[in-house]
């Protein structure tokens, strides 16, 4: 892994970096850049590149003063494919001050509150995507129709080309790469890098997304993380993995437990379930997200998106699994999510649960896809983003924890979003009604 570097300046000198990418992610999780010689990142490293935030997905107005993205040098990533670029990500300040709703920043404060509780917390992300048609039409592959492709080999090696070259990205960048298959949908597929340090995973994170289109580009094809991009296939889910960490020790494990999880651990999925359909709003921030969650099983038989708010052992039909001792695996989360507010959403809603001792209730070891209807109380996940939003608004925990600055300007620009989307007629509307 390349050391930080705490002087740009000398970083591009000793490492033949000619530009720098100053990036940011808004609010919606997209990247924002500008392209700034080595010659003038001095001064860009000390005030940070200007922006207009209003022209992004922040709460911002266009009357607002410049925003300036200010570098964290000890993000810098040299592109794979183009070392004289180094990325950085950045940290928005608007009047000398961070600004409050910008993810990055909502992640650090989560991350602050859990020093102060004395955690550190490390998470690993599982982000699925798509390699698709340029057009964005159909996958890329048209022999790749198989109704069970999971791990298909021969599926898998028609696109090792663009595999291989994002897994050696991954490994020349000291990420500790190692697997990648075929997912559960015909052109799908997932590439798994090690678990760190929850910002750094998050900032892995938002680079490996444009790392992922980017390398597909140049192969002539494109990617996509759009949660559901075809209403028949398993969609891309984002599954993250948790665990909570205490003078270098994991404080989820506890080898006395029967899966090996300590009352801290417990207490955490308390808070995720207490919290569940308030942290959809942010862990599945789109229209879309809701029909992966909501979507009848696949021809393959099951879509492996939870769809209730319950937890498990080594079980994939839950929206909490227990895989391995000392970790949990939240499945709700799609590849739509914001890669910092999905760290922080899971942070705020799981240290709520252990300040509060939240109870995450029973275990339930059952297929919940064909015998959810059995339990008895079992809480269903939100059907749409709108009942996710409401959720996140009335939720005085994740409110206090995430900053009304984040969540108010964060619902803002979402209900713009609903209104616009409730005003799209759909084909489907005028089929089934045109002549009721
Ligand atoms: N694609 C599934 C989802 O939407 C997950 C498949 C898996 O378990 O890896 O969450
Ligand atoms: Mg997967
Ligand atoms: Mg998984």
């Amino acid at each position: 892994a390349a050391e930080a570097a705490a002087d740009l300046t000398k970083a591009a000198k000793e490492r033949g970096i000619k530009y720098f990418l100053i990036s940011y992610v808004d609010l919606f999780g997209g990247l924002r850049a500008k392209l700034v010689p080595a010659s003038a990142i001095a001064e860009m490293q000390r005030n940070g590149a200007g922006f207009a935030g209003f022209a992004t997905w922040l709460d911002m107005s266009p009357s607002d003063p410049d925003l300036f993205a200010v570098p964290d040098p000890s993000s810098l990533i040299q592109l794979p494919w183009k070392e004289e670029i180094g990325w950085l990500a950045s940290d928005l300040v608007m009047g000398g001050k961070e600004v409050a709703q910008a993810p990055r920043t909502v992640l650090k404060k989560q991350l602050a509150d859990a020093a102060d509780l004395g955690y550190t917390i490390k998470t690993g992300v599982e982000c699925e995507y798509f390699l698709i048609s340029a057009d964005g039409k159909s996958i890329s592959d048209d022999a790749d129709t198989a109704d069970k492709p999971c791990y298909d080999q021969s599926a898998l090696m028609r696109r090792y080309d663009v595999i291989k070259d994002i897994c050696d990205a991954m490994l020349k960048l000291g990420w500790g790469a190692y697997q990648n298959d075929h997912e559960d949908a015909n052109g799908q597929f997932e590439m798994n890098w090690n678990y760190d340090h929850a910002l750094l995973t998050a900032d892995r994170h938002v680079f490996f997304k444009y790392m992922v289109k980017s390398i597909a580009e140049m192969h002539g094809l494109r990617a996509t993380f759009m949660p559901k991009p075809f209403i028949n296939l398993t969609g891309s889910g984002c599954h993250a993995h948790v665990s909570l960490w205490n003078k270098g020790k994991n404080a989820f494990a506890d080898a006395k437990d029967e899966l090996g999880m300590s009352k801290l651990a417990y207490q955490f999925i308390g808070g995720l379930i207490h919290n569940a359909d308030a942290l959809c709003a942010i862990t599945n921030p789109t229209v879309n997200s809701y029909k992966r969650i909501n979507a009848p099983r696949t021809i393959s038989g099951a879509t492996w998106a939870p769809n209730t708010v319950t937890y498990t052992g080594n079980n994939r039909t839950h929206m909490i699994r227990i895989p391995d001792a000392g970790r949990l695996e939240f499945r709700l989360a799609d590849g739509a999510a914001n890669p910092y507010l999905l760290q922080a959403g899971l942070a705020a809603a799981g240290l709520d649960g252990i300040v509060n001792e939240r109870d995450p209730g029973k275990r339930l070891d059952i297929n919940m896809y064909t015998d959810g209807h059995k339990v008895k109380g079992a809480k269903k996940l939100p059907l749409n983003m709108l009942d996710a939003m409401r959720a996140l608004e009335k939720s005085k925990v994740l409110g206090d924890r995430l900053g009304d600055a984040f969540v108010s300007g964060y619902l803002k620009l979402k209900q713009q979003e609903w209104n616009d989307f409730s005003r799209h007629l759909t084909q489907w509307e005028r089929d089934r009604t045109l002549d009721i």
